[in-house]
């Protein structure tokens, strides 16, 4: 079977490193991160595996860091031994087509998406650790030396086995084009309930790539009457975020400080050196971005005693002003994929909120897909992912069916 693959080698990295620094982005050769492969078929299920042909499939803002090399291995996950599992492709809708002894939550024909990752979850180990015991499979604390996943493939391949305690059967009444945005959506929703706006409140977005457009459709799903703001990059994002419900937009480019303060009522100040402060900004700021500047300003925009929720990945250390997490008593809190929720006195998983919604036409994804390409397509389809100024793309997918 035909299958996208990754290695993270030096060489490879900082071979990718150069080429990125003399504007070959993506860079696609023989000392790229990721490449296409014919490999063997992956084996017959074992026992609790299933064999999922996958129907599509998404490109992650987090495969892209992979692709372009990035990432400093003095953060913290670096210090954790990855699984290095080469197959790309976490965004998946499958179809189940061959279940291997003791499966019993799935069987053929079902419809499934990769939910848990490596986790006690996902693995049937016991005993559970405690954050697998409350659902969240996401911050798992078991020592990674238990973990074999046992799967080979991925989202990227034509085909792949894994254990199905790692896969969420799709509701019937979901499309493959709504069940392929559940695990993107993911985190935006985690952030909406690890910090849920109030009646009333004023919110900010920063960014509105995949993980700000999460967030907007999840706050406007769980909490319609609230007051959002965004902040876009390009003219294609504002009219989705419009479409998607935000109040008010406001481009990259214009006074982020003055409009802030206009429809917050806040007052800007400005020290020696360009040094800005907004008193009574946003009740909430959640950072879909998450680099430096972005987490500056967030900080700087929330309201004395509001929330910076951090929902961007960057995987480098910063250098950053935090002092208003203790002058002005700015929580500051970060959110990593999806587990489980607490939401209206349940406990329920990120995935199945999401699911729930979308069914009962709470939270409509119409646009969010962009564009479609075959996996041999596979260079044209990361370079439409990176090239968003030119190729207006907001999540892009492999269709294989
Ligand atoms: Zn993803
Ligand atoms: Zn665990």
């Amino acid at each position: 079977m035909k299958a996208v693959l990754s290695s993270i080698s030096p060489a490879r990295v900082l071979f990718t490193r150069f080429m990125r620094r003399l504007g070959r982005a993506p860079y696609f050769g023989p000392l790229s991160t990721i490449y296409l492969r014919e490999v063997p078929p992956p084996p017959s299920p074992g026992p609790g595996q299933v064999r999922i042909r996958n129907r599509l499939c998404g490109i992650c803002g987090s495969d892209l860091h992979f692709v372009l090399g990035e990432g400093d291995f003095r953060i913290a996950p670096a210090a954790i031994p990855g699984a290095g599992y080469p197959y790309m492709g976490h965004e998946i809708v499958g179809e189940v087509t061959e279940v291997g002894p003791g499966v019993t939550r799935l069987k053929v024909g079902d419809r499934v998406t990769q939910e848990r990752g490596r986790s006690c979850l996902a693995l049937g180990r016991q005993p559970l650790c405690r954050q697998c015991a409350i659902g969240n499979y996401n911050l798992c604390e078991a020592p990674v030396e238990e973990l074999h996943s046992g799967a080979v493939g991925g989202g990227w391949s034509e085909e792949f086995v894994t254990a199905e305690g790692f896969l969420f059967p799709i509701p019937d009444e979901l499309s493959d084009e709504q069940a392929v945005l559940i695990e993107p959506i993911g985190s935006g929703l985690r952030a909406v309930t690890r910090h849920t706006p109030q009646p009333g409140e004023k919110v900010l977005i920063i960014g509105q790539g995949t993980q700000g457009l999460g967030t907007l459709l999840s706050i406007r799903a769980l909490q319609p009457n609230c007051h959002v703001t965004v902040l876009a990059r390009f003219p294609y994002q504002a009219d989705m975020a419009r479409r998607y419900g935000a109040d008010e937009v406001i481009m990259l480019g214009a006074d982020l400080y003055q409009e802030a303060a206009r429809l917050t009522g806040g007052k800007v100040y400005q020290g020696m050196f360009g040094n800005r402060m907004l008193l009574g900004g946003f009740d909430v700021v959640y950072d879909c971005v998450g680099i430096p500047s972005t987490l500056k300003d967030a900080l700087r925009l929330a309201r004395a005693g509001g929330t910076v929720v951090l929902v961007g990945v960057y995987l480098e250390p910063m250098k950053i002003d935090l002092t208003p997490t203790w002058y002005w008593e700015v929580n500051l809190i970060g959110v990593y994929a999806h587990g489980a929720e607490d939401w209206q006195g349940e406990r329920v998983s990120t995935f199945e909120l999401i699911a729930r919604l979308m069914r009962e036409g709470k939270m409509n994804v119409d646009g969010f897909i962009t564009h479609r390409f075959t996996l041999p397509e596979y260079r044209q389809a990361i370079a439409t992912a990176i090239q968003q100024p030119r190729t207006h793309s907001i999540k892009v997918v492999f269709d294989y069916r």
